[in-house]
This record gives C-alpha cells, structure tokens and sequence, in this order.
C-alpha cells in the first residue's frame, strides 16, 4: 500500500531550540513533512501527537508553502544560527521525490547563506549533491546519516523502508567525497544487543573508513514504548524482559534508569572514537553564549547527581573548541575565518 500524502499550509515553520535545548546543537529546526515513510520501529515520532503509530494509512503532511513561509521568518532574523533538519521527520523521505520542499529549502537557505545541518536515512539526498557541496564551499553545513546497525537483516527489522546501511555508507562516502562535512548518527544504540564495544568500534571504523569528519551517537530513548515493546516480543524476546527493568521509570529524554550503564556505554564510545581519531561532535555551535550555557547546564549537579543527557556527554567538545566552531560559523569560511582557524590547526576540511 503506498502511503498518503496530505498538502497543508502553515503559517510559522521555524522552531527554535534556545539556549537550553541543545540536544542537537542547533539554534533552529524545520521539519518539510509531518511524520514519517520509513517507520522504523524506534521511532518517537508519534510521541508528537501523531497517533499510537505510524503505518502507511496515515498520510504524511506536505508543508506546501514552508519555503515561502520561512523566506519570510528568515528576512525577519536578526542573527544566524544552524538551522537543523530531520528532527521529527526525515527530509528525505519518498514524499520529497515529489513535492521537493527540502530542495526548496536548500535553496533558500544558500541564498542567505543560513547555516544548516542535516539528519537523513535516505539515499535521495544524493539528488541534492551538488548543491549542498556548492553551499558548504561558502558557509558552514553539514550532514549526518544516521545508522543504528550495519547489519542488513537486523536493519530491515528495525527500519523497514528506509535505505539498507550499504546504501547508506555508499551515500556517506559521496557527500564525503564532495568535500561537505559529513558524520552519522550511531542511534539508538539498543543496549544488551547492539551496545558491544566490539560492535561500536566496528560501525565507527566502517564510517571512518567511508570518511566520515565526525560520529555522534545516542542510546535508545524509550519514547514509544508500546510500539517498541511489541517488536521485541514479537522479534526479540529474550530481551522484553530487561529493556522492562531497564526503562522501568521515566527518567529524562527516557533514558535508561540505571547511571552506571550510561556512563560505561559513554565510555565504550569515546574510547572507540579516540581510538579511531575520529570527533565526536555535530561540527557547529552557534554562539559562544549558547556554548557556555550547554556547559554550565550539564555539567553542574543537578538532583543530587550529576545528570548528563546521554547525547551531550558522547558528543562532549572542550569549550575552546566550541568557540572556534563558533568564529567557524559566524564568519563562514571566507578568508578571515580560515586564517583565523589555520593558527590554531582547526577544522575538519
Ligand atoms: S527515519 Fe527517523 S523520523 Fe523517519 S521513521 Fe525512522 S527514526 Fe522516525
């Protein structure tokens, strides 16, 4: 059955994260469709108020005037910061073959030269090679495949229409090849199954190898723990019992209730990124204000212990390095911002 599209119009596009929601280290999001073709069954999409499930009856919304809207919001702007795609939705899922808004959106933004990430599973992004190598010559953009195995039957499991991870890698290395700063998204890393130190080290060094600037990774966060319950009993139930222990209370972001694991998950992963020279950071901050209070927030006590978000302390960046990311990003890369950043031997390409 193929999925639905539906045409909305909007009247505002751009979200904004503020100072205290870095989790992906970006000032703005947008989001070109509401929910989701490639249904993978961690997704927390539907944590969104998009029903218990997300199943190719209900269509996917097509933000048919966002380019128009956000051209608007983004004249009104009185500084930039990275604008962040693929937080609820991926942008290039099949819907954009059709209606385009991403490419759109693209466009646009190299226009303004308005900082951008991307966060994709898909292939078709390939489509848009050039012109994201063409904006990334002159501002800073970057983007992020994201992969939660390499193993091709556990991803059709868990990602049924999305991109085998080969596909995904072959993408990887194009955008590399390019010359645009690209990374994945090593998440969720599901623990007891996928959460080895052995099977880390290999999907980094599989994405080194792809030549990958950065990997930033994330464990499961239970948001949909109904839909994910059901896979594990149906696909994998020697383990429903523990991710019902581990996940037993809310914690924040839905993380597992056990500190101990998460900080020796954290471990396993800076070990294997250092050990594969790789960093593990989404290459942007947008002002040096937004790094230090990404610092004082999660790095100060909180509750009697020293909550970290999960993602934050994976993707840990020394403070000094964030504000030359920041010169990086408010300068561009014209000539200042490279000599400036050459005295200092930084940045990835
Ligand atoms: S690609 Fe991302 S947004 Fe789409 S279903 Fe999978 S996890 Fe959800």
């Amino acid at each position: 059955m193929s999925t639905k599209y539906e045409k909305i119009t909007c009247k505002r596009v751009l979200g904004k994260f503020g100072f205290f929601g870095t989790r992906f280290w970006t000032t703005y999001t947008f989001d070109p469709y509401e929910k989701c073709e490639f249904n993978c069954v961690y997704c927390n999409t539907c944590t969104k108020g998009y029903g218990d499930s997300l199943d190719n009856s209900i269509p996917v919304n097509v933000k048919l005037n966002a380019p128009q809207v956000l051209a608007g919001e983004l004249d009104q702007l009185k500084r930039k910061g990275v604008l962040r795609m693929g937080i609820w939705s991926d942008p290039y899922q099949p819907v954009e073959g059709k209606y385009r808004i991403t490419k759109q959106i693209l466009e646009l933004l190299k226009e303004h030269e308005f900082p951008f990430a991307i966060g994709t599973k898909s292939d078709l992004i390939l489509r848009d090679l050039d012109l994201i190598s063409e904006a990334s010559r002159k501002f800073h953009c970057c983007v992020a495949l994201s992969f939660s195995t390499l193993d091709e039957k556990l991803g059709k499991l868990l990602e049924p229409n999305a991109p085998s991870p080969k596909r995904r890698l072959e993408v990887v290395r194009r955008l590399s090849e390019a010359g645009i700063t690209t990374g994945i998204w090593l998440a969720p890393i599901f623990p007891y199954w996928t959460d080895s130190e052995e099977e880390i080290g290999r999907t980094i060094e599989t994405a080194v190898e792809n030549g990958v600037n950065f990997v930033l990774g994330a464990v499961y966060d239970n948001r949909n723990p109904i839909k994910f319950a059901k896979f594990l009993e149906e696909h994998l139930v020697q383990f429903a019992s523990k991710y019902k222990r581990l996940y037993a209370r809310d914690r924040p972001c839905h993380y597992p209730d056990d500190e101990f694991y998460l900080q020796n998950l954290a471990m396993k992963f800076i070990s294997q990124c250092q050990k594969r020279g790789v960093e593990r950071f989404l290459p942007h901050f947008s002002t040096r204000k937004q790094a230090w209070l990404f610092y004082l927030r999660n790095f100060s006590k909180i509750e009697g212990s020293p909550f970290v978000g999960f993602t934050q302390l994976l993707n840990y960046l020394s403070p000094s390095q964030e504000i030359l990311q920041t010169i990086r990003i408010r300068l561009g890369n014209h000539g200042i911002s490279k000599a400036f950043l050459n005295v200092f031997g930084y940045f990835p390409h």
